[in-house]
């Protein structure tokens, strides 16, 4: 079978890798859909600790069920998967910080999701592999697991009905943040981010939306939100942006630091407001299998408006290609079609 393999940076050959071989518990999936993602770039362009050349890069993955030696799959089901489970028997898995467990990484989808083929292990096939609602793409089903990541996000922040939420940045990330804000009942959704074509997407799904290159942010907030925001999730790897965060959030607020920092950075909390406006900061890391379920309704009832973030698809051939529109911020969302 065809697999985009992963030599180290700016470096992937198209090869011929033995097809992977089904073992008990196990199914066999033909690829139709791999989302690229903010890790796939950031791999291709400079190189990734934990993933080592030879990898086949890929994990937001949608395809067709070739083989299953399992009774609760079969044969060309439309499906799903995730790309981690966890172990449920470490500590943190015992208490229920699934995207914690220590062995997350353990068992995962061999080779990865650019490749025609992909075995899923028995604990991803147990815990978050699902059937497509028959409405569903498979394009669009590759955006389960980024959006099982903003669920887990917005779980944390405590998101209401009723409560406004600013989204700062505008990647692929804050942009399904916004649809699943607006999913979750949040009133008013604002983001703010500097890239034309991403805040265009992001008029169609928000409430309100600052381009912060030509706006100030305090004053537009100022109109919406009188009180500051109520709920913040950082999507963008700045730590100024969470400095900033920590200024604007409303009384009572919470502010959640979603997208990955650099290693080094470092906040000056303000500790009087911390406390005396009782502010809430917390992170968040990937998903747990709930979160990657409910992702798959969200998505089946917003399949409409998140087409529209796919803007450049692609096949295995050109996958390098497709990396390197997506390091320079083109498009939105890139997607490769096997
Ligand atoms: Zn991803
Ligand atoms: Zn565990």
């Amino acid at each position: 079978m065809k697999a985009a393999r992963y030599h180290g940076p700016r470096s992937i050959t198209i090869e011929n890798l033995p097809e992977p071989i089904c073992n008990d518990g196990e199914v066999l999936v033909a690829m139709r859909a791999c989302g690229i993602c903010g890790t796939d770039v950031k791999t291709y362009v400079r190189g990734h600790p934990l993933i080592p050349p030879g990898s086949v890069l890929g994990h937001e993955v949608a395809g067709v069920v070739v083989e299953s030696r399992r009774p609760d799959f079969a044969t060309g089901d439309r499906v799903v998967a995730a790309p981690y489970a966890p172990c449920l028997s470490c500590e943190a898995c015992r208490q229920g910080h699934y995207s914690l467990c220590e062995d997350l990484f353990e068992s995962s989808m061999d080779p990865g999701g650019f490749a025609e083929m992909v075995r899923i292990p028995r604990r991803i096939a147990d815990q978050a592999l699902f059937k497509l609602p028959d409405n569903l793409d498979f394009m669009t089903a590759s955006l389960t697991e980024p959006l099982a990541c903003c669920i887990h996000g917005l779980e944390a922040l405590d998101l209401r009905a009723g409560q406004s939420l600013l989204i700062m940045g505008d990647g692929p990330m804050g942009l399904l943040q916004a649809v699943l804000g607006k999913a979750l009942g949040a009133s008013p959704v604002i983001l703010s981010g500097i890239t034309p074509h991403r805040l265009g997407f992001a008029r169609k799904v928000a409430d309100v939306v600052i381009d912060v290159s030509t706006q100030n942010l305090v004053d537009e907030l100022k109109l919406h939100t009188p009180y500051g925001p109520e709920k913040i999730i950082v999507s963008v790897g700045n730590a100024d942006v969470v400095q900033e965060a920590l200024e604007l959030v409303a009384k009572g607020g919470a502010v959640n630091i979603f997208a990955g920092m650099p290693k080094d950075a470092m906040l000056t909390l303000p500790v009087n407001r911390i406390h005396y406006d009782e502010i809430r900061i917390l992170g968040t890391f990937g998903f747990g299998p709930q979160h990657f379920r409910q992702a798959l309704d969200v998505l089946a009832q917003n399949d409409n408006v998140l087409k529209d973030m796919f803007t450049h698809t692609t096949s295995l051939d050109s996958i390098e290609d497709a990396l390197q529109a997506s390091s320079r911020y083109e498009g939105i969302k890139g997607v490769v079609l096997v």
